[in-house]
């Protein structure tokens, strides 16, 4: 996997990189110590919800320790530090299963893109209460008929007078229900001949009328995901989101940063530290070959996440090394409470006092979807087949 020579780096840039890994090291010490504090007293499967587990009070806690936007510009109340420190940041967030959902998207996704593709005023709007913690995002890409085809959006965004009058549905919102905004891609026009064009984004209120955020409950009873069902509903010309019939291209080039983070390789990871305590003293030999094994994995796939977030630091294109990225993390993930139930003979029980059952039965609820959201595994490696031109 390529990434920037010395040469292309400048020096503030360089203080940032892996030549001064010191001030990563010390950074993580930190976030490590904040979260230590922050998390006290949480359960073991609580942490096993990863990042599918939404604390907005927890959002908040973080906001006040300037850790939402660490790498979003200081004229908006962002860190100012480059995104090698937002990759320590994830990692520590996850390796301690902190219930970051609530502004997840809005640190991952929202905010680059208005930084991006957004207007000042959007960015003075929205930024500052991202950071705060005050608002929250979902993003409203798939729908009914269109997931891994997501160019077959149907939302339609109509031109009315000073804005665009939305109707459609989209479906699998995450958070929706704990949400301010969602970031929505919408047609605005007919794709004709090519398919991915007409299409555009739009921030839109949730409180808005003509809008319906309905629970879609997982298997286990929780509530995750959403349904949100927009009729009719009016939003103004300042709400769009880069130039009309860019959306296609402005979600695609999230892509990387969306594919390549250490919640490809460390949702599970909860669940890889508890089973290493369960092992502790007396682990044999089985057990210490597949704990190595994990642990082989998961430093490799650290050492690739990393080079991707150091060649989106140099303004490189990491999207087919990001899908590598998340396909093979999305193995490794499943991968853990498989090794659990090899080596440990419990049952994964849900509300279980045993801090191991009860974090496996988390984990094995929340395994399956690994491979799906963010890019099926199939279409993961019809893109990398793609650039082999296999295809
Ligand atoms: C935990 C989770 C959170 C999510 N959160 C959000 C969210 O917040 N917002 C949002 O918009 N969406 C969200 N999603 C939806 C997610 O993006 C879609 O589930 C995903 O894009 C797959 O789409 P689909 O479910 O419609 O499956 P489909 O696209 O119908 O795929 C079904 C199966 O067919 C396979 N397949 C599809 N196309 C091809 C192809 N060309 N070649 C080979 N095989 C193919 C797929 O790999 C898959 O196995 C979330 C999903 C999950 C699991």
């Amino acid at each position: 996997m390529s990434h920037s020579s010395d040469k292309q780096l400048s020096s503030s840039e360089q203080a940032d990189g892996r030549f001064f890994g010191e001030q990563l090291d010390d950074f993580r010490l930190e976030v490590r110590s904040i979260l230590a504090k922050l998390l006290a007293g949480r359960s073991v499967a609580d942490g096993a919800a990863s990042w599918m587990g939404a604390d907005t009070s927890f959002s908040r806690a973080l906001a006040a320790q300037g850790l939402i936007g660490i790498s979003w510009p200081e004229k908006y109340g962002g860190g100012g530090r480059s995104l090698l420190f937002r990759h320590v940041l994830t990692e520590e967030l996850l390796a301690a299963g902190a219930p970051a959902a609530a502004h997840w998207v809005a640190d991952r996704q929202v905010g680059p893109m208005l930084l991006r593709f957004g207007t000042e005023e959007q960015r003075a709007m929205f930024l500052p209460r991202i950071i705060a913690a005050d608002i929250f995002f979902c993003i409203g890409l798939s729908e009914p008929d269109a997931g891994s085809d997501l160019a077959s959006v149907r939302t339609r965004a109509s031109l009315a007078e000073g804005g665009y009058r939305v109707s459609g549905t989209k479906l699998w919102t995450s958070g929706a229900h704990i949400s301010q905004y969602m970031l929505t891609l919408c047609r605005t026009s007919d794709s004709g001949s090519h398919r991915h064009a007409g299409l555009s984004q739009f921030i839109i209120p949730l409180d808005s009328p003509g809008i319906t955020i309905r629970p879609v409950l997982m298997h286990s009873g929780e509530h995750h995901f959403n349904e949100v069902i927009l009729d009719d509903c009016f939003v103004p010309s300042t709400l769009r989101v880069g130039a009309e019939g860019q959306g296609w291209a402005q979600v695609t080039s999230e892509l990387g940063i969306e594919r390549s983070g250490p919640e490809r390789y460390l949702s599970t990871f909860p669940l890889l530290r508890q089973i290493v305590s369960e092992l502790e003293g007396d682990p044999g030999e089985a057990a210490i070959d597949a704990i190595g094994q994990a642990a082989a994995h998961l430093l490799t796939l650290h050492q690739m996440s990393q080079a991707v977030a150091e060649l989106l630091h140099a303004g490189g294109d990491p999207n087919v090394a990001a899908a590598i990225v998340k396909d093979l993390g999305a193995d490794f993930e499943q991968m853990i409470p498989e090794i659990g139930m090899r080596l440990i003979d419990a049952a994964p029980m849900p509300e279980s006092a045993d801090p191991y059952a009860s974090a496996l039965a988390k984990t094995l609820t929340y395994a399956p979807a690994i491979s799906l959201r963010g890019g099926t595994r199939e279409v993961l490696r019809g893109i990398v087949a793609r650039d082999l031109g296999l295809r």
